[in-house]
């Protein structure tokens, strides 16, 4: 039952309280053992024409699509989440910011090769912080939303970092 709660209907994935409760564990982590780790929130672009033009039936199953995927290339200590609509959250445990942008690259490019729908691809975009000793849960969320905002402002199809790297890797859209 507990456990039951603590699930995202639709997606079978952590839904945000789980995830809320992930961050505040991994942040006690962090601070007791030093334990560097690694957020990210994206967010499908476009994704009310997806249910515009095919319906809301479809737009649930690319959701249940990307839950999928995204579970498919983390680990099991890694948590995934939807974070809220057709937005999704990850904490990446003893991680830095350089591997998680790796790990962020791949997925970025599983969407658009694995979830489709009719003859669309769909695309997402991310963003991402590493954990810093003096963030508060509500404070480093803001930054993982400000980096995801970034993206999108980017032109979507995107990752970025906040605070911004000085050398984003080139996004082949
Ligand atoms: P952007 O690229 O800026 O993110 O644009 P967008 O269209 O993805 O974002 P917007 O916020 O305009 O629309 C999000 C849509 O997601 C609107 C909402 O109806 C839909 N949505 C939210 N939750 C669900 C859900 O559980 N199932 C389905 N099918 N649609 C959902
Ligand atoms: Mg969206």
């Amino acid at each position: 039952m507990k456990e039951w709660a603590l699930i995202d209907g639709l997606t079978g994935i952590a839904n945000r309280r789980r995830c809320e409760q992930a961050l505040q564990e991994a942040m006690a982590r962090c601070r007791r053992y030093d334990e560097p780790f690694t957020i990210f929130l994206w967010d499908i672009d476009h994704f009310k024409q997806i249910n515009d033009v095919y319906g809301h039936e479809v737009g649930d199953q690319v959701l249940r699509q990307m839950a999928q995927l995204a579970r498919s290339k983390i680990r099991a200590s890694d948590v995934v989440g939807r974070w809220g609509g057709e937005a999704f959250f990850l904490l990446l445990p003893h991680t830095r910011l350089g591997a998680a942008m790796q790990l962020i690259e791949r997925l970025r490019r599983a969407v658009m090769a694995e979830v489709v729908v009719g003859d669309r691809l769909v695309k997402a975009s991310f963003g991402v912080a590493e954990y810093r000793g003096d963030d508060d849960p509500a404070g480093f969320l803001a930054r993982a939303d400000a980096a995801l905002y970034t993206a999108k402002a980017a032109g979507r199809n995107h990752v970025r970092a906040h605070p911004p790297l000085a050398s984003q890797p080139i996004a082949i859209l």
